[in-house]
């Protein structure tokens, strides 16, 4: 018999994993007080003005509770993609709504599909909540296999297929017609997540349209083209059904009450939102021709981030490190086929000059190495 309490059987079968080292560990371990941060897709053109300053008046009332239900937020939301208040859940950013999914839908062992070396803090939350994961190989540029993933699915006959699209890291994006092959080709009790966390920066595509679908729930979240990641607010799109199971057992008062309040006044500046996305392309654009100029691949992306291709894993992490030295702070995908790239956040004009600095340093350093 053991002597001290034990967490659940489940629980300890889990490895410890931690689905990314954030950047103020890693500047404390090259012993930095700030990185240049070009490398968890946040967004280096901040939050609207209207956002700030609606946040900024309500600080002092962070005594009291937020509204539980969202309502202000939910009902502007259900406004902008056409449906229901009953709708909408919102939770603290689209990582928690993900749990909440796995929660919700999942039971121990129950088997799940995703895109080999996508979103990794999906893949965390199906392990960490005893599920089964299962994963099709994406193309040689990391994107997605839809014809792949359909198989697979009916193979494993999974409970929840997961889509992020565009995807993370690869910034590849699928096309409506084949998303909604996708979804409409599942086993019939099989759970559609398509999260569209990127769905601001797709600018030569087209997203599924809005609508709800009683098989689908789709993600949204104030952390990318918002440049609000540190408000945590995220939102799901769903079924009443799926809304109502959610309402049982979510954290009721889990939504900070400055970061809805902000969110709010951000979905009204949508100027601002299509002022960043325009930055965005014109980074993004900038990105590519300096991988061109100096002869080192990049993925085509519908993002906020480019990834360059370095050589093997091996070489791609040793850029990441030389980086970090430098203290530029980025991240490279995990998985094949794509792990011999590094991903690199669009940055503001300054931080993207000084990434050209740098990279160009570093692989100089590596090349020497090499040869
Ligand atoms: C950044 C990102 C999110 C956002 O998560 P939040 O918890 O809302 O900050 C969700 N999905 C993907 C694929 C992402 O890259």
């Amino acid at each position: 018999m053991s002597l001290h309490p034990q967490p659940a059987a489940a629980i300890r079968a889990v490895p410890a994993t931690t689905p990314f080292v954030a950047p103020e560990e890693l500047a404390r371990r090259v012993g930095r007080t700030s990185l240049i941060r070009i490398g968890a897709n946040e967004s280096a053109f901040g939050p609207s003005p209207a956002a700030i300053a609606a946040m900024q008046a309500a600080v002092p009332l962070v005594s009291l509770y937020g509204d539980p239900e969202s309502l202000d937020l939910r009902t502007a939301l259900a406004a902008r993609h056409g449906c229901k208040i009953e709708n909408i859940v919102v939770g603290s950013g689209v990582d928690e709504l993900l749990g909440l999914i796995c929660r919700t839908y999942g039971a121990l062992g129950d088997p799940v599909l995703m895109s080999h070396g996508s979103y990794a803090t999906f893949a965390f939350q199906v392990v960490g909540h005893g599920l089964e994961l299962h994963t099709v190989p994406p193309f040689a540029d990391g994107a997605v296999d839809v014809e792949a993933m359909l198989a697979r699915a009916h193979e494993i006959q999974p409970k929840i297929v997961y889509l992020a699209n565009p995807d993370n890291p690869s910034g590849s994006f699928i096309e409506r017609d084949a998303v909604e092959r996708l979804r409409d080709g599942l086993p019939a009790d099989t759970l559609f997540v398509l999260d569209e966390a990127y769905s601001h920066f797709v600018t030569s595509g087209t997203l599924v349209p809005d609508g709800i679908d009683e098989r689908t729930i789709r993600l949204h979240t104030f952390s990318k083209a918002y440049g609000m990641a540190g408000a945590r607010i995220g939102y799901a799109l769903a079924s009443r059904e799926a809304i109502a199971t959610f309402q049982k057992i979510r954290n009721h008062f889990g939504v900070n009450r400055t970061g809805q309040i902000g969110a709010l006044a951000a979905l009204e500046d949508q100027s601002f939102v299509r002022n960043v996305v325009a930055e965005v392309a014109r980074g993004r654009d900038e990105y590519h021709a300096f991988g061109a100029r100096i002869g080192v691949r990049t993925l085509p992306s519908q993002t906020n981030f480019v990834c360059f291709e370095i050589g093997t894993r091996q070489a791609a992490e040793a850029m990441m490190h030389a980086l970090l030295e430098r203290g530029v702070f980025v991240r490279k995908p995990g998985e094949p086929p794509i792990n011999g790239y590094i991903r690199v956040t669009v940055g503001t004009p300054e931080e993207r000059a000084l990434f050209y600095e740098h990279f160009t340093a570093a692989l100089d350093g590596l090349r020497e190495r090499v040869s």
